[in-house]
């Protein structure tokens, strides 16, 4: 057997389960204690300092200099204690991944020696020279000057013997360079268009939270087989292999027994995971083999993004103890399921009132219907922008695979609640009064007991309401949710705000505020009415359907990402105040910037893994048979070998064909990448990339994959789909 893929296979089966500490404690009793939360910050910080981190965190309100030095101290003191040596400010660049820059605690004395050392400024903010940070245009590399600022609303942590202080990036324009400060901005703008809305309703909420529980899938492959594959290590994901005989067709991996070996990692990525304050909930096996998801319990949205952020960078580190490989990207291997993560996202005020959660009394109806409604009309007004915003090369190998949602936008609300909009808008259209749609309301609708009814959990909808949450299932599962969130956000806040304005309209005009509030709903229905849809998202009849309802769905990533520049894409985030024109481009310039780099990636890699090491095994092979064939005509004659060798030739040829096939593929791959990269604009050559390049990526593969099923497995270079994809 090639050697590098033998000594792989040997590793794996001689791996012995690692020794790793196993904390026998309750949970409760070291819960948090890597994380500088509200019971450490009341041991460590002035009562000063305390009440100015609260005061910001709830009110908005600036820390001042002085206050801030004395958190920077208190904040020192426990690092240290902890064991900590070195801080960062841990940030959300446009990448995805998370960036951070160490600084030692330590500084010289003057009188010698060293001491500890936290400024005020260093909490606050730093500059990382961040230069090569994608930035879209936003920041001349001669400036090479961008801040990162403390976002005090997320409390810092130790991962590492390191303080990781959460943190926003942005220009010394001003401009955001990262995916954490819209993100927080969209959460201010529902919250001030939520808590206007409840006054309509005579509620008063201090704050109204968008929260956020992220139910995150990956994969786990045997880290000396991981690296005996050159694609999985510099893609992230398999680029040529052939399905094994037994995948995911008998369905007994989902919900199925945690291999013992994935249940210790498991076991010590949780205990991390509660040390970090993250109430982790669900753990089980998915769909496809070595597939499993996790889900904390949900939190306040800005805080939930970085909890999966650290729940990533966790997950990593805590694999390699178990010699596991973690896969986060969204399509590791051809014809099984890939990874997602749901995003189930709801409003709750600071008294714990849950807006999207169907009230006891039919005053309280009313007030549901219209933020249901308005996020139903929100994801109408911009599907196409929410879709895109999922949009990634790594993503177009999932969605509409028939495993995961289709990349057109629908909205699933169920049976009971469909046939309370449609009765509403009918009684509205019939001129019933206010009082008494307000009753049948009770009557027909009997809300409050939707609640979670498995039956009626529509798993094949990209965004479907689910009892008290809508849950968002089209976005991958190695990115920041937050690039999808700020949109929902956004969008819901502006629906919100017409809500109101429109309500407010009516009863201006001398409807009372019931008739206000029914009508507004009865106009949110119809208008939203397209975005609805019960049935079966994978079926080929919805495509059809919905592309005569006029919904926009999105075939080529480049060319969704164009969704970003529609007026109506740019007037939303200028409007509600979240990304400024020139934000938006710079995005979109990033996104296609990112398109075009991962795709070259691939396109160097299974190039190289097609010259370098499959094309030279099949030659192996085919000189075997050659041999072979020679050998049985000099032992036997003419008419024997006649019929010894016909298919053996037939083989050769075969081989032969392939053989030339992928050298011709390759070639024209080569030819098609020199010219998308003759082209200068970002925009532009994506859209060359994936028209040129992309196509021989998946040319090449399939002619690979013909060759696996025809090589002796003793030859084959890399490790197959059946040995990379069952961990006991
Ligand atoms: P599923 O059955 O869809 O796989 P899971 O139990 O895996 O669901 O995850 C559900 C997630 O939804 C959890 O993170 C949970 O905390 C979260 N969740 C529950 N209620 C709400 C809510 N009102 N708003 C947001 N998230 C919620
Ligand atoms: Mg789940």
């Amino acid at each position: 057997m090639s050697s590098f893929r033998k000594r792989a296979l040997d590793e794996f089966s001689m791996h012995k389960p690692e020794r790793f500490f196993i904390e026998t404690l309750p949970v409760s009793e070291y819960f948090g204690n890597n994380l500088f939360d509200v019971e450490k910050m009341r041991r460590y910080l002035s009562a000063e300092a305390f009440d100015a981190v609260q005061d910001s965190i709830y009110q908005g309100k600036k820390i001042g200099r002085e206050v801030s030095n004395q958190i920077a101290s208190g904040m020192k003191a426990w690092a240290v204690e902890k064991g900590a040596t070195h801080y960062t400010h841990w940030f959300h660049p446009l990448t995805d991944a998370t960036a951070e820059k160490h600084e030692a605690f330590v500084d010289p004395s003057k009188n010698g020696g060293v001491f500890e050392n936290f400024r005020g400024e260093a909490l606050v903010q730093q500059e990382p020279d961040a230069s090569s940070f994608p930035n879209g245009g936003l920041r001349n590399t001669f400036e090479a000057r961008g801040y990162t600022a403390w976002d005090p609303t997320s409390p810092a942590f130790i991962i590492d013997q390191t303080l990781c202080i959460p943190s926003v990036f942005v220009s010394y324009t001003g401009e955001s360079l990262d995916q954490k400060t819209p993100h927080l901005k969209s959460l201010q703008t529902l919250d001030r268009a939520a808590s206007e809305l409840l006054d309509l309703f005579d509620q008063k909420a201090c704050r109204v939270n968008a929260v956020l529980g992220i139910e995150q899938e990956y994969f786990l492959v045997d880290e000396a087989l991981f690296r005996a594959r050159p694609d999985l290590m510099l893609c992230g994901r398999t680029l040529i292999g052939h399905t094994a005989a037994k995948d995911q067709q008998l369905e007994d991996h989902y919900f199925g027994a945690i291999p013992s070996r994935v249940m210790s990692f498991m076991k010590d990525f949780e205990t991390e995971a509660y040390k970090l304050g993250v109430v982790l909930k669900t753990r089980h096996n998915e769909v496809a083999p070595n597939q499993f998801e996790f889900a904390p319990y949900h939190a306040e949205a800005n805080l939930s993004v970085d909890q999966n952020l650290m729940m990533m960078i966790l997950m990593r580190k805590i694999a390699k103890r178990h010699k596991l490989k973690v896969l986060f990207h969204e399509k590791p291997f051809a014809g099984i399921n890939g990874s997602g993560k749901h995003c189930n996202w709801s409003l709750i005020t600071d008294k714990g009132a849950n807006l999207l959660s169907p009230g006891k009394t039919p005053g309280r109806n009313l007030q549901f219907l219209s933020f249901f409604v308005s996020v139903i009309k929100a994801v109408y007004e911009h599907h196409h922008l929410l879709m895109a915003s999922v949009a990634s090369l790594n993503n177009s190998h999932r969605l509409g695979g028939n495993e995961a949602p289709p990349a057109v936008m629908s909205v699933f609300v169920g049976r009971t609640l469909s046939t309370i909009l449609d009765s509403i808008d009918k009684m509205v259209s019939d001129n019933i009064s206010a009082d008494e749609i307000i009753n049948s309301l009770n009557i027909v609708g009997k809300i409050p007991e939707i609640l979670p009814d498995n039956t009626d959990r529509n798993r094949t909808s990209p965004f479907a309401f689910t009892g008290n949450r809508f849950e968002f299932r089209a976005v991958g599962s190695s990115v920041n949710v937050a690039s999808s969130m700020y949109i929902l956000n956004t969008a819901v806040a502006q629906q919100l705000v017409q809500f109101k304005q429109r309500a407010c309209d009516r009863i201006e005009s001398g409807a009372s505020r019931d008739e206000a509030i029914i009508e507004t709903i009865k106009e949110f229905i119809n208008e939203s009415s397209a975005i609805r849809f019960e049935g079966n998202g994978y079926s080929r009849e919805w495509l059809e359907e919905a592309n005569r309802r006029g919904l926009k769905g999105i075939s080529n990533v480049p060319e969704a990402f164009k969704a970003f520049l529609e007026e109506k894409s740019i007037f939303l985030m200028r409007d509600m105040d979240v990304l400024t024109d020139r934000e938006i481009e710079a995005r979109y310039e990033v996104m296609n910037e990112i398109y075009i780099k991962k795709l070259q990636i691939e396109a160097r890699v299974i190039g190289d893994l097609t010259i370098n090491h499959i094309i030279p095994t099949a030659i192996k092979f085919q000189n075997t048979l050659i041999d072979n064939v020679r050998g049985i005509k000099e032992l036997f004659g003419p008419e024997e070998y006649k019929i010894m060798s016909e298919r053996q030739l037939i083989a050769i040829k075969k081989i032969s064909g392939y053989i030339q096939q992928l050298r011709e593929d390759f070639h024209f791959l080569i030819e098609a990448r020199k010219e998308a990269n003759k082209i200068e604009n970002f925009p532009e050559r994506a859209m060359v990339y994936s028209n040129t390049v992309l196509p021989y990526i998946d040319k090449l593969r399939r002619v690979v994959d013909k060759l696996e099923m025809v090589v002796d497995d003793e030859l084959w270079p890399l490790p197959k789909y059946r040995e990379l994809l069952f961990l006991r």
